[in-house]
């Protein structure tokens, strides 16, 4: 929703709204600026979210709507834009699956930070540099620098998701120097243009530093890093379209791109919080060294296996069983399983919870939005906070398609990429159950010490038929 308010910008940049504005595009701006804020506020709650989804839809069209009616338009321009975007949209829209959102999310912010940095290069060649004025110029540098930094990190941050960039690439050496020698060669040059505007090179030299940051911000990001990354993205994107609102003397623009940008930055800050990690690393893009244990040695003739009869047996009686869902889940699309194995086991007087760490799955929420979807009740979902100290009281922890949110490495090896991230104590369960196709490492890249646990069983297994197994061996046996 927040993208959308965002690249609001190009529609903007379009119509060019400068000049007198008509009292009904006043009243259509401020109504629509009530519904994105009612809108944010009403998608903090999984209970309300499907009325702030609706708000924030209302407020984009009466927008649109009002911006295209009220001001002199040039419709060339916008209906080769509706064109060109909805050929590109609506095949993405409708093809592409959901574990692919996070992905679909990145590109997003690439070309709406593209889109505000296009625009603030045209407004400065279009003037004439020279004839800009000193506060314009610093808004306009300001705006161009996170508009092409966002599009070269959104894009890498997209083949990273995509698993077209590998997470162990790991950037160059000294790449914390390079990073603070860009940034700071990047706000010599935006200082520059405050003071002499017409110095057309040192323009392009802010636009290509601001490409090049990009690029080494996220590419040694990876590990428990990149959800932080990506919401810092997303606020990157949307201060670069507030400021262009500015630059083109738009209200609506400013107020939805700082909307954006706002909301995006307190949600970086409260997952570096809840991951424990360094705000100003994720903003800067510092890399600390890390290492990888190997497969072998964490493995090697440990791993016990199960079959679903094993667990369909293991489950028989049990007082308490907590679900643990992570990536795997979304990819085996196996919540509606899910819920059909938690309504057995309650039937049968089992109490069970699911265990919700705030980084499962590719993008924040992910897990409550899958386990929704199947109607499983919100109250049976619980934080990490809150479930952790739970886990000694726990017969059976099943862990579905999770990995790095339950890898008790991030506690005992400093130097793993996920060192410092609280994970999901499953563990101190009496038996474990990780469901999984392979021993394959996660997102992070590392082997997971949880596999060979003595009380864990691995049940190798696509996560949707692996439950679907289970709950007819429990039926099976009944
Ligand atoms: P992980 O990425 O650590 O692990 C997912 C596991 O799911 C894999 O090990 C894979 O193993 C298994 N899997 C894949 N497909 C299936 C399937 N069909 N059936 C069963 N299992 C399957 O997931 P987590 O949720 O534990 O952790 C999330 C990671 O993603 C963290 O590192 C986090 O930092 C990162 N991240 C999170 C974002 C967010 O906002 N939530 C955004 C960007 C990154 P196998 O192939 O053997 O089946």
């Amino acid at each position: 929703m927040t993208d959308a308010f965002a690249n609001f910008g190009l529609l903007a940049a379009v119509v060019r709204s400068t000049g007198e504005r008509p009292t009904n595009y006043v009243v259509a701006a401020l109504a629509a600026a009530a519904l994105f804020i009612l809108s944010l506020k009403w998608l903090s709650h999984p209970r309300t979210a499907r009325r702030g989804v609706r708000a924030g839809e209302i407020g984009m069209a009466v927008a649109v709507v009002a911006t295209l009616l009220i001001f002199h338009v040039d419709w060339h321009w916008v209906l080769v834009g509706i064109v060109v975007g909805s050929l590109v949209g609506a095949p993405m829209a409708i093809w592409m699956p959901m574990t692919a959102v996070p992905q679909r999310t990145a590109l997003s912010h690439a070309f709406g930070a593209l889109a505000a940095a296009l625009v603030g290069i045209a407004h400065y060649y279009e003037p004439h540099g020279a004839t800009i004025d000193r506060f314009t110029m610093g808004i306009l540098a300001f705006e161009v620098l996170l508009g092409s930094l966002t599009f070269t990190g959104s894009l890498v941050a997209f083949g990273k998701l995509q698993e077209l960039i590998p997470s162990s690439i790991k950037g160059l050496p000294n790449q914390n120097l390079i990073n603070f020698l860009l940034l700071g060669a990047a706000a010599l040059a935006a200082l520059w243009l405050i003071v002499f505007p017409s110095h057309y090179v040192v323009f392009i030299l802010l636009v290509l530093l601001g490409l090049a940051f990009g690029l080494c911000l996220v590419m040694p990001i990876g590990g428990a890093d990149m959800p932080t990354v990506i919401s810092l993205l997303n606020s990157y994107a949307g201060l670069s379209a507030s400021l262009m609102g500015f630059v083109l003397d738009n209200y609506l623009l400013i107020i939805a791109g700082a909307l954006d940008g706002s909301s995006g930055l307190i949600l970086s800050i409260i997952m570096c919080k809840a991951m424990n990690r360094s705000f100003t690393n994720v903003l800067f893009g510092r890399m600390d060294p890390s290492s990888t244990a190997s497969a072998d040695d964490v493995y090697g003739g440990k791993v016990k296996s199960a079959s679903p009869e094993d667990v369909a047996m293991l489950l028989d009686g049990v007082q308490r069983v907590v679900v643990v869902p992570g990536y795997g889940l979304a990819v085996a699309q196996a919540q509606h399983a899910v819920r059909e194995l938690f309504n057995m086991l309650e039937e049968r007087g089992t109490t069970v919870e699911f265990a919700i760490h705030p980084v499962a799955g590719r993008m924040p929420g992910h897990m409550n939005v899958l386990l929704a979807e199947a109607d499983i009740p919100y109250d049976k979902l619980k934080e990490m906070d809150e479930i952790n100290p739970s886990f000694g009281q726990t017969d059976v922890a099943i862990v579905i398609g999770a990995n790095d949110v339950v890898n008790p490495l991030a506690k005992t090896d400093p130097k793993s990429p996920i060192a410092g991230m609280p994970i999901l104590n499953v563990g101190a369960a009496r038996t474990v159950v990780v469901v999984k196709r392979s021993l394959s490492p996660g997102f992070a890249g590392i082997p997971n010490p949880l596999f060979a646990a003595d009380n864990t069983l691995m049940l190798f297994e696509d996560g949707k038929k692996a439950v679907i197994d289970i709950v007819a061996a429990m039926k099976e046996a009944a």
